[in-house]
Formats: structure tokens, C-alpha cells, sequence
């Protein structure tokens, strides 16, 4: 990739400014998380340096290593993965946000550990899939309704928006009509919560579709590392 990080990084706040003033909106109602999967402590302590505040990991495995090491003083950190139930513990000690709730069982799972861990307050986000894509993890548009009341009724988690993963495609016009969908959704259910959509590719029409957090990895971190 060209340029430095503090450069690309400066070159993803530039469109997501331009996404925002072209539909409208303040840019200061989007927010950055860098995905910073697959990069080492000191790429991630370099884009602090730049100015970056928040950071998305899809892994609580690998998180486990990197967090602690960063620390939780300089950046906030959002698991943007699927999360299995034997690792439900570990992300509630280490994350500040999930994006990835997806059934009653893991936000019982997530409310109950929360108690044991002496945690007051976790905000999460419920993964919808509008695809029906069997390999992919949300929760579908039906089974929506159920897990809102139940994350209402919860002490502790506490629901602040929706995110959405959609099927990959190269054309990012074509993620739209889920963008569009999602926000529909959100405005129907949870007015004013977040919307958790876009990636490197696509954020810009996600932003135009409401998106108020972007997900971007890639074009800030370059290829990912193995
Ligand atoms: C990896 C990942 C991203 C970032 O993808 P890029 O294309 O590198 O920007 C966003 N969201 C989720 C859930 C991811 O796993």
C-alpha cells in the first residue's frame, strides 16, 4: 500500500466526511472502529498515535493476546466476530462492546457472567442477517423482536444498535439494498440506536444508508497479515 498509516487513515476520515456531507449528515454522527485483526500491538499503537480510538477484533483468542498488551486506557475495543460460547467470558472480561449477539442463549450466557464478573454495564449490538446465508452467524428478521425484549429486560447488557455483515460483493452497490433494509429495521425497532455497517469496500454507501459506526480494516492496516 501507499503512504503511511497515519496517511490512510487520514485518507478513510477524508470519504467518510464526504459520504456524510453528501447524504446529509454531520460526519461526527459516523464513527471509526479499525479492524485491527491479523496486526501486531505495535501497528495498533501507531494508529493511537494518529488518532484512532477504537478497534475491531473478530477473534477473542487473538484479542486475548493483543488487548492486554495495548491496554484499555488509549483505545476502546469492540469484538466484531462471531462469538462462541465457550469464549463468552473471556470477551466480557476484555471488550468494551459486542457487536455479534445473535440469540437469546448468548445474551443469557453474556447477562449472567456480566453478574459474576462484576460487570455493570456491557453494551452489545444484535447481528442481523437479512441474507439467510447458512454459514454466516445473526439472527434473522423474525427472530428479532424476541431477543430485543429479552436484551430490554436485561440488568446489565444494555442494546445500543444493530450490525449487519452482508454477502460480499465486489460491486459495494450491491450491499446497498442491506444497508438500506437494516436502517428501515433499526427506525422501526430501535429508533435512534446504532448501525453497525460497512467495510473497506462498501462504508461509503453504508454511511449514505445511516451507518453511524464503519467497520475498516483493510484500507486503513493493509492486506491482512497470516
Ligand atoms: C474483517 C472485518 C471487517 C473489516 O473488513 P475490511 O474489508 O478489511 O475493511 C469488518 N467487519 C467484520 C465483521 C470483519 O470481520
Amino acid at each position: 500500500m501507499d503512504g503511511g498509516l497515519k496517511e490512510r487513515i487520514d485518507g478513510v476520515r477524508t470519504r467518510i466526511a464526504d459520504a456524510a456531507l453528501r447524504s446529509g449528515r454531520d460526519a461526527s454522527e459516523v464513527r471509526l472502529i479499525a479492524v485491527s485483526k491479523t496486526h501486531p500491538a505495535e501497528t495498533v499503537r501507531e494508529a493511537i498515535a494518529a488518532g484512532v480510538a477504537v478497534f475491531g477484533e473478530n477473534k477473542v483468542q487473538e484479542a486475548d493476546v493483543k488487548i492486554p498488551e495495548i491496554g484499555r486506557g488509549d483505545a476502546k475495543w469492540h469484538l466484531i466476530g462471531h462469538l462462541q460460547k465457550n469464549k463468552a467470558r473471556r470477551a466480557v472480561q476484555i471488550f468494551d462492546v459486542i457487536h455479534s449477539v445473535d440469540s437469546i442463549e448468548l445474551a443469557e450466557r453474556l447477562e449472567r457472567i456480566c453478574g459474576e464478573e462484576g460487570r455493570a454495564e456491557l453494551p452489545v449490538l444484535i447481528q442481523v442477517d437479512l441474507a439467510g446465508e447458512e454459514t454466516k452467524s445473526g439472527i434473522a428478521e423474525d427472530g428479532l423482536g424476541v431477543l430485543i425484549d429479552y436484551l430490554r429486560k436485561c440488568e446489565r447488557l444494555k442494546l445500543i444498535g444493530l450490525m449487519i455483515l452482508p454477502p460480499f460483493y465486489d460491486d459495494a452497490e450491491a450491499t446497498r439494498p442491506y444497508f438500506k433494509k437494516l436502517c428501515e429495521i433499526r427506525d422501526r425497532v430501535l429508533p435512534g440506536g446504532e448501525l453497525s455497517m460497512g467495510m473497506s469496500h462498501d462504508f461509503e454507501v453504508a454511511i449514505e444508508e445511516g451507518a453511524t459506526m464503519v467497520r475498516v480494516g483493510t484500507a486503513i492496516f493493509g492486506e491482512r497479515q497470516i
